[in-house]
């Protein structure tokens, strides 16, 4: 993917079926390196990162950035750049699902109110047969190592972070070493989204 940046944070500025392959196949032909992390970039976080040194730091070291929102089309326009797509994770989880589920890549949906993710998973089980969903945990949680043992004792290969900005980008970073997944994907409030 071509690679570029905006106010200061790289990202790679793809067409939406391509972030999804990567996330969802192209994360682990690189497992040598462990759980890989990706975020959205969007002006929320831009802001946020704005403010929060780690945060930024977070972002610029993350294995993939996508580009989420028209706020962030404008101003790559006013730098001279076309984005390919927006790549949003409301937009992407349909496909991603999908994908998932071709490929037997199995998730685990992180965050969210108690029983948010899990209505959430029941929702996209039956809208995606064949998909696997390995596991769901809320997101109002103290003990990382706790979690990160179910996660990897669901065997999920892609973990969906619905902590909200900016810990869930923290979180990943964090913990990204302790998991076993391939990926793990920030996806902001989505599992309220889907969870209707
Ligand atoms: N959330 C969570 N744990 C927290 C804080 C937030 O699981 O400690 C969840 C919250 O329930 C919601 C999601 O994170 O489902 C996104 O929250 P919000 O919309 O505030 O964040 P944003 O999308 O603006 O980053």
């Amino acid at each position: 993917p071509s690679s570029s940046e905006l106010f200061g944070i790289p990202f790679s500025n793809t067409r939406m079926q391509v972030a999804v392959d990567w996330v969802v196949k192209g994360s682990a032909e690189t497992d040598t390196q462990g759980c890989q992390s990706a975020y959205y970039i969007n002006v929320n976080s831009v802001n946020l990162s704005a403010g929060n040194a780690q945060l930024y730091q977070v972002l610029q070291n993350s294995d993939r950035n996508f580009i989420d929102g028209s706020g962030m089309r404008i101003a790559a326009r006013k730098a001279g750049m076309n984005l390919a797509d927006n790549n949003n994770g409301t937009d992407m989880l349909p496909g991603l699902c999908q994908a998932a589920a071709e490929n037997q890549r199995s998730l685990f949906l992180l965050g969210a109110q108690p029983g948010v993710a899990h209505k959430a998973a029941a929702n996209l089980s039956q809208q995606y047969p064949g998909l696997r969903i390995a596991g769901a945990h809320h997101g109002y949680f103290d003990d990382d190592e706790q979690v990160v043992d179910c996660i990897n004792q669901s065997g999920a290969d892609i973990v969906l972070v619905a902590l909200g900005s900016p810990r869930q980008e923290l979180w990943i970073d964090n913990n990204k070493h302790k998991l076993q997944a391939q990926c793990a994907l920030a996806v902001g409030g989505l599992f309220d989204f889907f969870s209707g």
